[in-house]
């Protein structure tokens, strides 16, 4: 029987550091602000603004929202990224995705400077994270470090497999673990004897967006078993990990939910916090 990550007592924790020293800050005269931008009507995304807004808020986080309408031209929404990179109020600023048809990820990416993209997405924060000098990293995959962190799992010198190499948590993962000297494999959809190369993995993460598709006989006895996953299953959520039955090996999961999933917006809070330090402080 393993142990659980339990991703509700992590995020909790960092959220409350992050709340004493937002608090501290504004004794100081500093508030600390993110702005969200939400274009279009996209249910699940509502539902992600409108949590990150309540995170906002319990911790002492100014929270500004732009509600732009599904007709919204790019010239519009780089304006209105301008004119947040340029508001010194603002720490972060936060574009929701996925955008609607015809406004194009990139462009607006790249348009959120640096010092404010507290979900590191901008070329500039990935090129850090790349050389290991970073302020930024992506929200869930450092989650998952805070995770580690918490729970005293070293990375160093053991096996590390990340199923999944997307910008946002396959490739930032292995290279948060690199850093920690996990020795890493990426895998993704081409890869071959998948099974076999998960079975030796000391630390397994797995980034599929794929219900269940993590089974007992792909992971070692022992290993620390990561889920990122969030699928819907007959109405209810659940993980990339088939839960039941990896957990009696596993020496460590986490959870769908509960696990990984809270961590992002804590560490979302986190990094805007680390903004308004930077901008203010310069620390
Ligand atoms: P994504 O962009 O769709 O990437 C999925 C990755 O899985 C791709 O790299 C893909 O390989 C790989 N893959 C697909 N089928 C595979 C197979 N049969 N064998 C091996 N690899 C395979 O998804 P994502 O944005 O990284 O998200 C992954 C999951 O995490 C989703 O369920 C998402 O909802 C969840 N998520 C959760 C949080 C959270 O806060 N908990 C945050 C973000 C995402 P290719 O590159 O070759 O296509």
């Amino acid at each position: 029987m393993s142990n659980i990550i339990d991703g509700k007592v992590v995020s909790a924790y960092i959220k409350d550091n992050v709340a004493k020293e937002v608090s501290a800050l504004k004794e100081k005269g500093i508030e600390t602000c993110l702005a969200v931008i939400l274009v279009g009507s996209d249910p699940a995304s509502q539902i992600y603004v409108a949590n990150k807004k309540k995170a906002c808020e319990a911790l002492g986080i100014v929270s500004k929202e732009f509600v732009l309408p599904e007709t919204t031209t790019e010239e519009e929404l780089l304006s209105l990224i301008e004119k947040l990179n340029n508001d010194k109020s603002v720490n972060g600023i936060l574009c929701q995705l996925p955008l609607p048809r015809g406004l194009d990820e990139r462009v607006v990416i790249n348009a959120i400077s640096p010092l404010k993209d507290v979900d590191a997405f901008h070329p500039s924060n990935v090129g850090k994270i790349m050389i290991g000098d970073y302020d930024f990293a992506p929200c869930t995959p450092a989650g998952i470090m805070e995770m580690l962190d918490y729970y005293n799992i070293s990375v160093e010198g053991k096996n590390c497999v990340v199923i999944g190499r997307s910008n946002i948590v396959g490739k930032p993962m292995s290279l948060l673990l690199l850093h920690k000297n996990g020795t890493v494999t990426t895998c993704h959809s081409r890869t071959k004897e998948l099974k076999e190369v998960c079975s030796k993995a000391d630390i397994l993460v797995a980034a599929v967006g794929k219900a269940n598709f993590v089974t007992a006989d792909m992971v070692k006895e022992g290993a620390v078993v990561i889920d990122v996953g969030m699928n819907r299953s007959e109405g209810k959520l659940c993980g990339d990990v088939d839960f039941q039955a990896v957990k009696d090996k596993a020496s460590f999961i986490t959870p769908v939910p509960g696990g990984v999933g809270p961590m992002t917006i804590a560490v979302l809070m986190k990094n805007t916090l680390t903004a308004a330090k930077k901008q203010n402080l310069g620390i």
